[in-house]
């Protein structure tokens, strides 16, 4: 079946007591078994709710796994992966990601005895040279955020498989309907649901999707004893969610093209970061891996003061100043201060994310509408 079919029918059966097209919102924290220990696969709602199953199916199909599970957040979905490791495991990952992984990692589980590498995985030889006896996992994101690097990830899936080591990718800014890594070699992949799989901006959820049934079970364990699990109306909204995802990464990628090939035309901006420019040093591994570019998009003005970065970021209308991204509307943010603040400043410079770095979520509006919208902002 071809993506925009899956997107449509997948993890869909007609509810079989009604016949309702859509999965209900099965809004129930119990089910009542015939007998002791007899029942219909359901006994408490933090292990199984059939609306998030029903999600959780569709979820694998779209990104060609066997297994998803979803989790409260994208965060949470994180932090399961982490806790399949135990004290002294190091884990291998990227010097330039989402800045709530960062604090995740360095924050809580650094305390619990879990070493992680911050390395540039764009570069596959300096992956190989920090794995160690103790490396259990490699953490990728591709592309990242803000910066837009691209990482190989068949290139990186081929030495863990070599090493016995998992290999995790953060498929949230390319979504599944551009990138699979599962395809490419990957073990696990996370997605902050919140973004383009929701697609809407009203729900906050994660997903980690596998091929692997052990894996699977000890993931599984992990969501039910730790216990952040959506609740049964936003599984609901994400199944919604997705059967757009197609068309709205469409329209995502062409106003994104556009957007970013007029901001580097603008006398104004000094740099753009963007995979689908042909000098973008990823470009070439892009290309490969995923199906298109994506809407997402960062640049910096050549006046480069904060100040007149915070000008910008506060006239714009259409592009709403906020945090997330991957919603139909556009939404306009400041690394240094809002998304990624929870970085050192100093780690922040030292990995190219400067005080003045802007990035965009393209949404699905009118593109002159929006070139517009920034030509007044930038001036
Ligand atoms: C938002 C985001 C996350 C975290 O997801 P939440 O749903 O906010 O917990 C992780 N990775 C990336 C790339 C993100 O953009």
């Amino acid at each position: 079946m071809k993506p925009a079919t899956k997107f449509i029918h997948a993890g869909a059966e007609p509810d079989p007591s009604t016949g309702a097209i859509m999965t209900p919102i099965f809004q129930t924290s119990t089910y009542v078994q015939e007998a002791p220990g007899v029942n219909k696969g359901f006994e408490y709602a933090r292990s199984q709710n059939p609306t998030r199953k029903a999600l959780e199916e569709a979820l694998a199909i779209i990104e060609n796994g066997k297994f998803g599970l979803a989790f409260s957040s994208g965060v949470a979905a994180t932090d399961a992966v982490i806790k399949l490791l135990t004290p002294g495991d190091e884990v291998i990952c990227a010097n330039d990601m989402y800045g709530g992984t960062y604090r995740l990692f360095t924050k809580v589980f650094e305390r619990f005895g879990i070493v992680f590498k911050y390395i540039d995985t764009t570069n596959t030889k300096n992956v190989s040279d920090a794995i160690t006896s103790k490396t259990k996992l490699v953490w990728l994101e591709t592309p990242t955020n803000p910066l837009m690097n691209i990482t190989d990830i068949a290139a990186i899936a081929s030495i863990t498989k070599e090493k016995n080591i998992l290999l995790a990718v953060d498929n949230t800014f390319a979504s599944p309907a551009l990138q699979n890594p599962l395809d490419l070699g990957a073990d696990i992949v996370m997605h902050s649901v919140t973004k383009y799989l929701g697609g809407h901006s009203d729900v906050i959820q994660g997903a980690l999707v596998m091929n692997d049934a052990d894996l699977r079970e000890k993931l599984y364990f992990i969501q039910k004893s730790c216990g952040a699990v959506p609740g049964p109306m936003d599984c609901f909204l994400v199944l919604r969610g997705i059967k757009t995802l197609g068309v709205r990464m469409k329209a995502h990628c062409e106003n994104g093209t556009k957007i970013a090939h007029w901001l580097r035309s603008h006398p104004k901006i000094a740099k753009v970061y963007w995979p689908g420019f042909e000098d973008h040093p990823g470009y070439a591994v892009a290309k490969k891996q995923m199906k298109d570019f994506g809407g997402m998009i960062s640049f910096e003005l050549k006046n480069d003061s904060v100040e007149e970065a915070r000008r910008v970021l506060s006239s714009t209308h259409l592009f709403s100043l906020a945090e997330s991204l991957g919603g139909v509307e556009s939404l306009i943010n400041h690394p240094a201060s809002m998304t990624h603040a929870s970085i050192p400043r100093e780690e922040r410079i030292k990995n190219g994310l400067s005080d003045s770095l802007i990035r965009l979520s393209v949404g699905i509006e009118d593109t002159d509408d929006l070139i517009e919208d920034l030509e007044k902002a930038i001036g």
